[in-house]
């Protein structure tokens, strides 16, 4: 056991302990720093400065060792065999930023796909920037259609900490005031182009419940005085965003969050400190601390704490509390109501329909715009209008593009008549592609596997979820709406597409510590702190109860920052 005598006891002691700095340990890190809580932050995987640990950022096409930056099939098949089956997160430009799946292992009972990025900023340097609100419907549903549990909370609850955090991290966006997409404190939108501008207006025109928005993505489009005090600018439509933004373009813990807690001096960041469990003091009923391998050193440590933050992401927060045993807590850490690791939910999406636009060919749009059009939810919203044999809905995510000068770098041909047909831009093509809810199944879940090891002699993780009957209605939902629109709007060889959805693929894993009313039926209560052990809260994707069909990110910052203020009142009233 580390750390016997008083001094290093002493030296290893905060106000406030954050496992994880990906999206949500961000905002722990920012909001308790920020509210003078001395706090460390331990984060498994490697320090990535903002600037200057983005090696790839300025990278150009030409400049790659690889085509088009394209990494080798075996090199794909030997190290990412996961990470590369989304088909677009890993290769040259990016791989540093993602997970080596050989490294990492853990056990798919059935196919699981779990996309992750370890290192200081986590996930928050690679995600997608789409950011949307859940709705009242969505924290209502559960209870009126019987699924699962309840939320503990309402809309009404987490409205202004959405407001908060899309304030600090720049959302662009447009207002829409429809009920089950609330409006927010946005930037402006970008623009739609075209044939995207006709696309809305012909199917507004035709279907008067759905609507054609500019998504909603956290990228500055008019950035604040904080914002720029914080050395970001805005965004220059360049969509490399996945190797890390120069322009601090896009939100990021490091362009953002770790930037504000790192200025109040009350910040320490730890890298390569692998978190593997929580420590217990069974007389005071609290944690007191956690335990750590240090990923470089091998050295266990122990760091204590009067609050802590568990921010590692939805299945790594769920590890290190099945990991956290004891007399007091046999099964992991706080699962009394044994629900830990149970509800694994995601988004299925991959299905859509794309088609061919005759018109608008003596038109072009400027920049690469990194962001699409968004389609909001228009099933199932409480009327007989929109009522559908399945329950919940799905939105979809599309754009209308010409490609470039690339499209074609394999064809045949040379010569002056080649090098004139590649100046033009090609045909214009618009695509959708839908992102639905998946409903909260007890049996979804995931495992401490003891037989099978990490190289640090660890337990790892093993998954077993799939999707349903109702998520199956949907998926059919989902295609012939898309394939209605597009002929709608009089587009040419509209094709339906399935390619198919193994879980975790959305990268929106979630659920697998609840929040609840009852301990009974869930791990954590309406601030997110373990019902069973009330100064560990866990605010990551953990903590959902259902998972509406927008992209999630924004609801656990929102989530987080709520979280925090709620630990400093009750610390400030020796509530913990
Ligand atoms: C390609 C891609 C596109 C996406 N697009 C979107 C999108 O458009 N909109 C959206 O809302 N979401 C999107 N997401 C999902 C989004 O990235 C996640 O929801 C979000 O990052 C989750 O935040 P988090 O803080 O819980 O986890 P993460 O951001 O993954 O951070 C967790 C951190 O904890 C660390 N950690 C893990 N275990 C331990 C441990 N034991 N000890 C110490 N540290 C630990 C990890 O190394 C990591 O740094 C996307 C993700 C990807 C990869
Ligand atoms: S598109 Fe914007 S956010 Fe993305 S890399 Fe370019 S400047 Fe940065």
């Amino acid at each position: 056991m580390a750390n016997l005598n008083g001094r290093s006891r002493q030296e290893n002691t905060y106000d406030a302990i954050v496992v994880g700095s990906g999206i949500s340990g961000g905002w722990a890190a920012k909001e308790l720093t920020e509210k003078g809580l001395k706090t460390l932050v331990l984060e498994r995987g490697p320090m990535v400065r903002h600037l200057e640990d983005y090696p790839t950022a300025m990278t150009d096409p030409w400049d790659t060792k690889y085509p088009q930056g394209k990494l080798p099939a075996e090199q794909l098949k030997a190290q990412y065999p996961v990470q590369s089956r989304t088909g677009y997160t890993v290769n040259e430009y990016t791989k540093h930023f993602f997970v080596r799946d050989d490294e990492n292992p853990y056990t798919e009972e059935e196919r699981f796909d779990w996309i992750r990025s370890y290192q200081v900023g986590g996930r928050s340097l690679t995600w997608g920037r789409q950011t949307y609100r859940h709705s009242p419907m969505d924290f209502e549903a559960n209870a009126r259609e019987g699924v699962a549990i309840d939320w503990p909370i309402r809309y009404a609850d987490l409205a202004p900490w959405y407001d908060y955090v899309e304030r600090f991290i720049g959302v662009s966006g447009q207002n829409e005031g429809l009920p089950h997409l609330p409006d927010g404190q946005f930037q402006p939108p970008m623009e739609m182009n075209c044939v995207e501008r006709a696309f809305k207006q012909r199917v507004e025109g035709r279907f008067g419940e759905r609507r054609i928005t500019m998504g909603r993505c956290a990228h500055l489009t008019e950035p604040t005085e904080e914002q720029l005090s914080l050395g970001r600018s805005k965004c220059q439509y360049r969509n490399m965003c996945m190797r890390g933004c120069p322009f601090g373009g896009y939100f990021s813990s490091n362009s953002a969050t770790l930037v504000a807690a790192e200025r109040t001096g009350n910040l320490r960041m730890r890298p390569d400190s692998i978190v593997t469990s929580l420590i217990y003091d069974a007389k005071a009923g609290k944690a007191t601390g956690v335990r750590i391998l240090d990923a470089q050193t091998l050295k266990e440590e122990e760091f204590y704490a009067e609050v802590i933050f568990l921010c590692a992401s939805a299945l790594n927060s769920t590890w290190i509390m099945l990991n956290s045993t004891s007399s007091r807590f046999e099964n992991g850490f706080g699962n009394g109501s044994d629900q830990l690791g149970r509800n694994v939910m995601d988004h299925h999406f991959r299905v859509g329909a794309k088609a061919d636009v005759e018109e608008f060919g003596d038109k072009y749009y400027s920049g690469r715009r990194p962001n699409g059009i968004y389609i909001p939810r228009f099933r199932n919203l409480g009327d007989a209008a929109t009522k559908k044999d399945f329950l919940r809905g799905y939105g979809y995510q599309g754009g209308a593009s010409r490609p470039g000068w690339d499209r074609d770098l394999a064809g045949e041909g040379f010569g002056a008549d080649r090098k004139a047909a590649m100046s033009q831009p090609g045909p214009w093509t618009m695509q959708l592609g839908a992102f639905g809810e998946i409903l909260p199944y007890e049996d979804n879940r995931v495992t401490l596997n003891h037989a099978a090891k990490d190289k640090y002699g660890l337990p790892t993780l093993s998954a077993k979820v799939t999707i349903r009957e109702n998520e199956k209605a949907m998926r059919k939902d989902m295609q012939a709406a898309a394939v209605e629109m597009l002929e709608a709007a009089g587009f040419k060889n509209v094709m339906a597409a399935d390619m198919g959805y193994a879980p975790g693929l959305g990268i929106h894993e979630m659920g697998t510590a609840r929040m609840g009313r009852d301990p009974k039926t869930s791990v954590l209560n309406a601030h997110n702190q373990v019902h069973e052990c009330t100064n560990v809260y866990v605010t990551d994707g953990a903590a959902m109860t259902s998972a509406s069909c927008v992209n999630p990110s924004l609801t656990y910052m929102a989530l987080t920052a709520r979280a925090v203020d709620h630990a400093v009142q009750a610390k400030r009233k020796g509530d913990l």
